[in-house]
């Protein structure tokens, strides 16, 4: 059993006890009743993998895998469909969920800056209210966790990796997301046990990069091709200078020990890191994974493929070990709940699904994520409150990560903090109908990175979603995109230099600037 429960919680509730729990039993003996009794509140249980995009969801329409868990958890409860990022990349993700602000006003554009952790979060609100709080998993934020009496930060790859916690590292055997799960549900026993609810983020860091599947998972989709993507091949016509140049080409910037598995033979960076990440194995973990991968590396070497075929291959091996990753969140997923019907506690508690942002699967011939395109742009939400949600079990509003710290708030009865740009979603998931919901939502990708061959290189931009048309502008090559996403959902055909001067992008470009002006951004080049 891992010793989770730390010395600094212990302390913390200690200081608390003296004047609050005379305050407490007094209280309960008063109304004769326990706390627990008086207080009812929901535990929430937030499931957030990092790059699981909505297409590799079957609940979402995928086309290339099942996820049963998901999908379940979706048939009770509400599937968001039209649920999008802010900023499609991991660290400054996982800013907005905490704050509900936007990056420009968390501090947190880029995986590489300061994050305002001054700020008002769902966690330091529900801690104070009187929540047991825990974060387990991958944090991706320069500063230490607050609003959490409990936190475990994963540091290292997928196997056997170490935790940082508020007492110190601890060590771990076994693949991350299994670890990440079993870790939790420890938590969550325990602090079922208490007379106050609880909120756990379980911070997933699968399918993140460098999709390193579990063992048990490794010859899933051995046999046949996986169905590829209709932009696998894209020519980038018409599209920003930024598209061609950027580098997350399934074609060429995979590499090859790193992304696909297959030997070490270089000594660049992402060569030394596969090395290490081998290293990292047990024997019997290196001898289940050489036992997948030899015979098959072995294979690619005898078959000299080059140009399409190449590219071609290169998918399958990618989005093969992604969906393995995929396989083992689904199973986090359906051992999280399991646990919480088999504890008494389902009826109880929120469980919300989600991920730090979506993912190309090819599309556009990418991997990452970081572009305003769909497959990045938007993310999976689900959220099943027991006695809560209602029927219809979908909902078309316009959603955004904004929105989730104002969601926990509401569920925990928390009063709303109104600096947050984002909007609970409990009427919606109440089927209330909320009138005036938003017409559209905004974005803006401003992480600059350093030249060179491990960057991705995406151009800045910021833009506009409505339910029907999108308007980007990547402003550092002064390019405008435009989209009719019920006309053209794979964002080929950019509609912008034949409508420049329409109604259609003047009302779009009032729009935008009217989301500037609502968010405070003056970051980025003005339209
Ligand atoms: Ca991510």
């Amino acid at each position: 059993m891992i010793p989770f429960r730390s010395f600094t919680r212990f302390t913390a509730q200690v200081t608390l006890s003296c004047s609050m729990f005379l305050v407490l039993s007094l209280i309960s003996v008063v109304s004769g009743q326990s706390q627990q009794a008086t207080d009812s509140r929901p535990n929430i249980v937030i499931i957030y993998s990092d790059d699981h995009a909505q297409h590799a969801i079957s609940a979402y329409g995928s086309r290339i895998n099942t996820t049963p868990a998901i999908d379940q958890l979706a048939r009770d409860g509400v599937r968001f469909n039209n649920s999008f990022v802010a900023n499609s990349i991991c660290g400054p993700a996982r800013a907005t969920l905490l704050t509900g602000l936007h990056s420009h006003a968390n501090g947190m554009t880029a995986n590489n800056t300061r994050f305002r952790d001054d700020l008002p979060t769902f966690a330091k609100s529900l801690q104070a209210s009187g929540y047991q709080t825990a974060m387990i998993g991958k944090w991706h934020i320069p500063t230490k966790p607050k609003g959490f009496d409990y936190w475990a930060i994963k540091r290292g790859g997928y196997y056997n990796s170490r935790f940082e916690t508020p007492t110190g590292m601890e060590p771990s055997e076994g693949h991350i997301t299994d670890v990440i799960t079993e870790r939790s549900v420890d938590w969550m026993r325990e602090s079922s046990q208490q007379d106050r609810p609880f909120l756990i983020w379980i911070s997933h860091s699968a399918v993140h990069r460098t999709w390193a599947p579990a063992g048990r998972h490794l010859d899933r989709y051995a046999d046949g091709d996986i169905p590829e993507p209709a932009s696998l091949h894209d020519d980038y016509q018409g599209r920003n200078p930024g598209a061609s140049t950027a580098q997350m080409r399934v074609s060429r910037d995979l590499f090859p020990a790193y992304d696909l598995k297959l030997p070490v033979t270089g000594e660049g960076i992402l060569d030394k890191a596969a090395s290490g990440q081998l290293a990292q194995l047990t024997p019997q973990q290196r001898k289940r994974w050489d036992a997948a991968f030899s015979p098959r590396n072995e294979a690619f070497a005898k078959s000299g493929l080059s140009g399409r075929e190449l590219t071609k291959w290169n998918y399958q091996r990618y989005i093969k070990n992604y969906l393995r990753c995929v396989d083992g969140i689904d199973e986090s997923v359906a051992s999280v709940r399991d646990f919480l019907a088999k504890n008494e506690l389902a009826d109880n508690t929120v469980v919300i699904y989600s991920s730090d942002q979506g993912f190309f699967l090819g599309d556009h011939g990418w991997y990452d994520k970081r572009w305003m395109y769909e497959e990045s742009f938007r993310t999976p939400l689900i959220i099943h409150w027991p006695r809560v949600t209602a029927k219809p079990a979908t909902s078309d509003h316009l959603v955004q990560n904004i929105d989730i710290a104002p969601t926990l708030l509401e569920m925990a009865g928390v009063e709303r903090v109104d600096a947050m740009h984002g909007r609970s979603l409990v009427p919606i998931l109440k089927d209330e109908q909320p009138s005036e919901w938003r017409k559209a939502v905004y974005y803006h990708y401003q992480m600059k990175e350093p030249p060179g061959r491990t960057s991705h290189l995406v151009a800045k931009h910021y833009g506009i979603r409505t339910a029907r048309h999108k308007l980007v502008y990547f402003y550092e090559h002064d390019f405008w995109e435009l989209y009719d996403l019920q006309q053209d959902p794979g964002e080929l055909n950019n509609l912008y230099p034949d409508l420049e001067s329409s109604d259609l992008v003047k009302q779009l470009k009032k729009q935008l600037t009217g989301l500037r002006v609502q968010y405070d951004d003056k970051s980025g080049r003005p339209l």
